[in-house]
């Protein structure tokens, strides 16, 4: 007979792990569904929650951008300080085994919460079936539970995107999974797809001595931020060796005795390049694969993604979707938000989502943050802007820590200053996006950041400035 709750949650990355403890805490008898298995260490093949976020995602391509900081500013930064240090050594092996600990404790920490708040946490693959009934599947696809429950919430999250053609081998083309776990440093890499992620993991191996070229089909770079802030971060890594090539459309992989060559063309003319692994990044789908049954009455839409409203229903009553499966931004914060408010509209009480104050943030070196629409955007829609900024190699802060780089850009409303926008390139900036989401989310105005007192000597002192700067009335800059 079929276990029954009053809640099934279908995957636990920060989506649904985070939905199923909510539905607990609000007293709802709650199971999590994850099929994800320890990737590394003695435990290879185990449970593991936390979805992609914290097995192949967030944490782990953190873990190796602080290892890899580390080990370059010891090289390039140590000696500005006068420290010097010889023979600098990265041990790969190392930094992958203290990367799989941080992996490992966070994971085993969602099994106490879930355990912590009695929600019940079954590994297998969930499929979603008619009258609000999942089974549960195990690798060879046979069923190994029924469940049942009043409502059901999906968040699968997502799967790197294979290029046509060009499937991933697992030893040379690989996904960002794959490049999580290199155990050397590749000579020369290859990153195709300049985003967020291919950014973030060609900086790590860039810091440890691989020759990295990113290709990007697009002219334009990081056309998600604001163009003013994409052009600074494009200098600075260009300046910090990787070699990025816009405008350019990968077409064809070949593998031979030769080595790996990588064609594309780029205004118009065919070029190859060589290199010693690969990294596709471009882009992610959702991850729906036999999560449906075809019976079940939850669509897709021509995207793959779920298809939900504003709330995250989907048009079969009682069954939710929420994460990368869904519209709006592939991040681990946003999943999360929608999963609380899942929960809290099941439990009959007010769900919110600000999906206006959503922070994004690239964790490379100097890091890029921001929160609210870019001046293209805006300007796009026809509104008037009044725009301030304030770089870091006007603080003293900044310049105390040898990182005198980038700049914080506020773009608030020309007419009643309300803020519409921050955009930061720089030392630390996804930790000083959080004052800009805030006040954003308190519909706060560039005014009410200037007459904000920022500590000194602080970062933040150039979002303060910034804010001045809206009105002309920066102090540590010619307006
Ligand atoms: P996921 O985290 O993808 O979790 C879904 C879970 O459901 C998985 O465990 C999956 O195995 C499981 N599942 C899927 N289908 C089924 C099924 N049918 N039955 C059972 N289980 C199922 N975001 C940030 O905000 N900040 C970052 O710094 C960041 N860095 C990233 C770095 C990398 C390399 C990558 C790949 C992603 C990164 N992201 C980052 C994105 C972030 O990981 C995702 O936005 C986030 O994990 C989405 O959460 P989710 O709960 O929707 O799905
Ligand atoms: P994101 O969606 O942020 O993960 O970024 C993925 C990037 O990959 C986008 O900027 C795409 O333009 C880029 N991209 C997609 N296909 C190709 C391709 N064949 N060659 C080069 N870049 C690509």
């Amino acid at each position: 007979m079929a276990m029954s709750f009053d809640v099934i949650v279908i995957g636990a990355g920060p989506g649904g792990y985070v939905a199923a403890i909510r539905c607990a805490q609000l007293g709802l008898t709650t199971v999590c569904i994850d099929s994800q298995a320890k990737q590394n260490g003695g435990q290879k093949g185990k449970p593991s929650l936390g979805g992609t976020c914290l097995n192949i995602g967030c944490i782990p391509s953190k873990a190796l951008l602080d290892s890899s900081e580390q080990y370059h500013n010891i090289i390039h930064q140590f000696p500005a300080h006068g420290i010097s240090v010889d023979n600098a050594a990265i041990d790969v092996a190392k930094m992958q085994a203290r990367k799989d600990n941080i992996v490992s404790g966070l994971t085993d920490g969602i099994a106490q919460l879930f355990k912590a708040n009695k929600v019940m946490s079954v590994h297998g693959h969930g499929r979603v079936m008619q009258d609000n009934t999942v089974n549960v599947l195990d690798d060879s696809g046979k069923i190994i539970q029924t469940l049942i429950a009043r409502e059901i919430i999906l968040a699968p999250g997502s799967v790197p995107i294979e290029l046509p053609d060009m499937p991933f081998d697992h030893e040379f083309i690989v996904d960002s999974t794959g490049a999580l776990s290199f155990d050397h440093v590749p000579k020369r890499l290859g990153i195709i797809g300049a985003g967020v992620i291919g950014l973030e993991l060609g900086s790590v191996w860039n810091r440890l001595g691989s020759e990295v070229v990113v290709l990007e089909a697009l002219d334009d770079f990081l056309v998600v931020a604001d163009q003013q802030i994409a052009r600074e971060a494009k200098k600075q890594f260009t300046k910090q060796g990787l070699d990025i090539r816009m405008g350019a459309v990968v077409k064809k992989i070949d593998i031979d005795e030769g080595g790996i060559r990588m064609s594309y063309t780029q205004k118009d003319r065919d070029n190859n390049i060589e290199v010693d692994r690969i990294v596709v990044a471009v882009g992610r789908r959702p991850a729906t694969d036999g999560l449906l049954s075809p019976d079940c009455g939850v669509a897709i839409n021509q995207g793959g993604f779920i298809e939900v409203d504003d709330q995250c229903k989907t048009d079969v009553p009682h069954i939710w979707a929420v994460g990368d499966a869904v519209r709006g931004p592939m991040l681990a914060h946003k999943s999360a938000e929608e999963g609380v408010a899942v929960a809290e509209r099941i439990a009959g009480s007010v769900g919110h989502v600000d999906f206006n104050c959503v922070p994004w943030v690239i964790y490379t070196s100097p890091e890029i943050a921001w929160v609210g629409q870019t001046e293209k955007e805006l300007k796009k829609q026809g509104i008037e802007i009044k725009t301030g900024s304030f770089p870091f190699a006007a603080t003293g802060r900044a310049r105390a820590m040898e990182q005198p780089i980038g700049l914080v850009k506020m773009i608030a409303d020309k007419h009643t200053d309300r803020l519409l926008g921050v955009h930061m390139i720089g030392p630390h900036v996804s930790e000083l996006i959080g004052e800009c989401v805030l006040a954003m989310a308190y519909q706060a105005s560039s005014e009410d950041i200037a007459r904000t007192i920022h500590a000194h000597p602080t970062l933040s002192e150039a979002t303060h400035e910034a804010a001045l700067a809206v009105d002309k009335r920066a102090i540590h800059k010619v307006n």
